[in-house]
């Protein structure tokens, strides 16, 4: 059963110590105290990690300000008299900070309510089973390591003064007239879209075939599309080179001797794993380029004197680099502890504690939030054809133009769904505004491997985004409602 029995001269051995409080590490902290363990989370900066502070919740806030000063420009549009006379970029950020403020508190009240004992400070891990922060010594029967990613950049790419990452984008106290982007994935293209609502020259480079490479490429071309329109620039497969700095701007040169000038470069080139000077490998950890290695279960593979695991979760395990899917491992990490240490994860299934399944990544969904926005979850088209060969895959686009809502929206783009021949959904791909919101659907519809004509009888409500879904299926189905082809 739990305990926190006191150690002479420190704190005690805790069930579970979570070394980082973002989203892997405050998920796993809060699912295991909900469950009765003892549980201590160490954070260094602030409680909440790169997603509240630095990461998904203060870019989905600018790129919502974003929309406004679209809508404020577009109103004549529908008969309404508005115009976007400017961004007052304090008021944006005060916006940005509420917003964050809000959530912070709140979170931090949740890890006081559940009792999780919080320290502050630099954690590192001097044993299996042992985390020290400012020489004082945490044990866990059970330790999750949960440090997350920083904002890579290029080599002989200094960041500083012009040189920028998203770290910095965040809190620019104004619009650049001009910006370069380095990286035409999620990151990139986010920030693209923001600076170009807000009246920025946007050029973005991207040394691979297209925007969002790693979406289907049928998102990626309709994205590099709507971008095109919206007079965001992009240079295609070709390399950056260098970056000379100036008084006045910024010049970059790319393989093929392009160059462009700009105030800024952003640089969002990826992130890598913060795990370095933490005493990982000392202790056993294995390191694959700095990404922590576990077993599907998530476990190091190290075990702690009290016969636990050190468990990794987060941006740290390689994979999708994404909120939602380190809440899920956190949570998954702390009900297989419980569950090790005799507690039920769920007190309702009758037979005692039981190994709760690990998280899937294939049905983890995915959303860039740019506009418009791109959102998938499964297997593109071209990897089905390679898991299952070109013969048994089928797959079919339905236009949002068909969809009343998304003309009332006067969004375009569409819904495509890969299926296995005669057999299940495999992967959903959908781009238009606001289409992020309609992903739940597919994940269920993916994750339970549903057959398009299980979802063609839903009820879809009408006029929602949502009923895209429910007419693409149909089609799929082969019973078009309201589709031309
Ligand atoms: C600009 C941007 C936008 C993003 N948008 C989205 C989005 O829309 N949706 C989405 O799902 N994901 C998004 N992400 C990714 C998301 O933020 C990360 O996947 C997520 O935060 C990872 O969670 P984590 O717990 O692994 O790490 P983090 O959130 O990075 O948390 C790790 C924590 O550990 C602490 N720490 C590190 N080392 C130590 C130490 N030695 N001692 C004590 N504390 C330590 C850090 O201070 C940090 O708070 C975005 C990221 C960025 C940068």
């Amino acid at each position: 059963m739990p305990s926190t029995a006191t150690i002479a001269g420190n704190p005690g051995t805790f069930d579970l110590v979570v070394l980082g409080g973002g989203s892997g590490g405050y998920s796993a902290a809060l699912r295991a105290a909900q469950l009765g363990l003892s549980v201590a989370l160490i954070e260094e900066n602030k409680l909440g990690g790169t997603c509240l502070h630095n990461g998904c919740i203060p870019t989905k806030a600018l790129l919502h300000a974003a929309e406004v000063a679209d809508v404020a420009r577009e109103g004549s549009r529908l008969g309404v008299r508005t115009s976007c006379d400017g961004i007052d970029v304090a008021g944006v950020h005060a916006y940005k900070d509420s917003v964050v403020a809000g959530l912070y508190k709140g979170l931090q009240g949740l890890i006081a309510s559940r009792e999780v004992t919080f320290v502050t400070g630099h954690g590192t891990l001097v044993s299996p089973g042992v985390v020290e922060v400012d020489g004082v010594r945490y044990a866990g029967r059970h330790v999750v390591l949960a440090t997350g990613s920083y904002a890579r950049t290029l080599p002989g790419l200094e960041i500083g003064g012009r040189v920028i990452t998203s770290d910095q984008a965040l809190t620019l106290d104004h619009v650049p007239s001009s910006v370069v982007v380095l990286g035409g994935g999620v990151i990139g293209v986010e920030l693209a879209s923001v600076w170009r609502s807000f009246g920025a020259e946007v050029q973005i480079v991207e040394a691979l075939d297209h925007l969002v490479p790693s979406e289907d490429v049928a998102l990626s071309k309709a994205l590099e599309r709507a971008f095109r329109k919206r007079g965001i620039g992009f240079s295609l497969g070709d390399r950056f080179t260098e970056a000379k700095r100036s008084d006045d701007g910024v010049r970059v040169t790319l393989e093929s001797g392009t160059t462009f000038d700009a105030d800024l470069l952003l640089v969002a080139v990826g992130r890598g794993p913060r795990t370095a000077d933490l005493g990982l490998e000392a202790a056993g950890v294995r390191l694959d380029r700095g990404f922590v290695i576990t077993d599907e279960r998530l476990r190091t593979g190290v075990t702690t004197p009290g016969g636990g695991h050190v468990w990794a979760v987060g941006d740290i395990v390689p994979g999708l680099q994404l909120a939602h899917r380190g809440f899920a491992q956190g949570i998954f990490v702390a009900e297989s502890v419980a569950a090790a240490s005799g507690v039920s994860p769920d007190a309702s299934l009758p037979g005692g504690p039981r190994e709760p399944a690990p998280v899937d990544e294939a049905t983890i969904p995915r959303i860039t939030y740019c506009e418009p926005e791109v959102a998938s979850v499964g297997v593109t088209q071209a990897r089905a054809e390679e898991l299952y060969g070109a013969d048994a895959v089928e797959t079919l686009e339905y236009n949002l133009a068909g969809n009343g809502r998304s003309r009332i929206l006067g969004t375009t783009g569409f819904a495509k769904l890969v299926r296995r021949k005669d057999g299940p959904v495999v992967g959903m791909h959908l781009i238009g505004s606001r289409v992020g919101e309609l992903i739940g659907e597919g994940q269920l519809i993916v994750g339970w491997e549903a057959f398009p004509e299980d979802v063609a009888s839903l009820v879809h409500a009408h006029p929602t985004q949502n009923e895209a879904l429910g007419e693409a299926h149909m089609a799929l189905a082969g019973k078009p409602l309201h589709a031309h082809n």
